[in-house]
C-alpha cells in the first residue's frame, strides 16, 4: 500500500483524480489530498468539483485501510473529479502543528525529557499541549514563548523520513507522545519529522516546509490539570481572538 497522498505531496492541495468507489453522499478517490484528522490535528476542509458543480466535504470515515470522503449532499459521483483542500485552513493547521513541535521539543529538552500526554489543534488558531510535568515552574514554561519565536525566525527546514518501528521504539525521545503516536505504515515503518537540529519525533500530521512560514506564537495560558498534567495553550498571533 502506498503512503498517503498528503504525506507524499504536501504542497498539492488540488488534484484531478478518479472515483474508485461511490455511494450517495460518499466517495473514495484514487488520490485524496485531504488529511482525514488524527493525532490531535483536525481533518481538512474542502470540496469536490464534478460535472454537476461542487459540493463540500464534511468528514472522513476510515474503512479497511481506505478512507471514505463524506459529502454535504447525497450525490453519487463517477469518473474523474477534482478534490480541493481549503488552503487557509490547511495552512493554519500546518502552522499550529509545526509550532506544537517547537514547544514540545523545548519542553523535552529543558524539562528532563517530559513527554506529551495530549494534544489538540483548534480551528480558532489556538492549540493545547498537555505534558507530564509534575514539578515544573509555570513561569519557566511561559518563558518558552521567546525560544519558540526564535525558532520561527530562524526558518529551520522541516523534513520527513521513515525508520523501522522497532528502531524508533529504541531511540529515546523519538516517540514523544504517550497518546498521539502515529501508527506504523503497512510496511512496518514509522514517519519521523525533523525540524533543523532542534527536533526529531514520530508524527503523521501535516507540517510546514520550514518554520519561517509560521506566524508568531503567543503562550496564552498554563493550567495545572491533575497532579502530573500541565496544559499549555498557544495561539497564532493575528489569528486567534485577542492576539
Ligand atoms: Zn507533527
Amino acid at each position: 500500500m502506498s503512503r498517503p497522498f498528503y504525506h507524499e505531496h504536501p504542497e498539492v492541495l488540488s488534484v484531478e483524480t478518479a472515483v474508485l468507489n461511490a455511494a450517495p453522499g460518499r466517495l473514495m478517490l484514487a488520490d485524496s489530498p485531504f488529511f482525514p484528522g488524527g493525532g490531535g490535528q483536525l481533518p481538512d476542509k474542502g470540496l469536490i468539483r464534478w460535472g454537476g458543480g461542487e459540493v463540500p466535504v464534511t468528514g472522513f470515515e476510515a474503512c479497511d485501510g481506505q478512507t471514505w470522503l463524506l459529502l454535504a449532499e447525497p450525490i453519487e459521483m463517477s469518473g474523474n473529479v477534482v478534490a480541493a483542500v481549503d488552503p487557509g485552513f490547511r495552512q493554519m493547521m500546518r502552522e499550529l502543528h509545526t509550532d506544537s513541535h517547537l514547544l514540545n521539543a523545548l519542553v523535552y529538552q529543558q524539562f528532563n525529557g517530559a513527554l506529551v500526554t495530549g494534544a489538540q489543534l483548534n480551528a480558532d488558531g489556538t492549540a493545547r499541549l498537555d505534558f507530564d510535568l509534575p514539578d515544573a515552574d509555570n513561569d519557566k514554561l511561559r518563558a518558552l514563548e521567546g525560544p519558540i519565536n526564535d525558532a520561527i525566525r530562524q526558518d529551520l527546514a522541516v523534513g520527513t523520513n521513515y525508520v523501522p518501528f522497532a528502531d524508533a521504539s529504541s531511540e529515546p525521545g523519538l516517540l514523544r507522545s504517550r497518546s498521539v503516536a502515529p501508527p506504523p505504515t503497512p510496511d512496518g515503518m514509522i514517519r519521523i519529522v525533523e525540524i533543523g537540529s532542534l527536533d526529531r519525533q514520530a508524527c503523521g500530521g501535516t507540517h510546514l516546509a520550514s518554520t519561517g512560514q509560521s506566524r508568531a506564537v503567543r503562550v496564552l495560558k498554563i493550567e495545572n490539570k491533575g497532579r502530573h498534567n500541565r496544559r499549555i495553550r498557544i495561539a497564532l498571533v493575528g489569528v486567534a481572538a485577542g492576539t
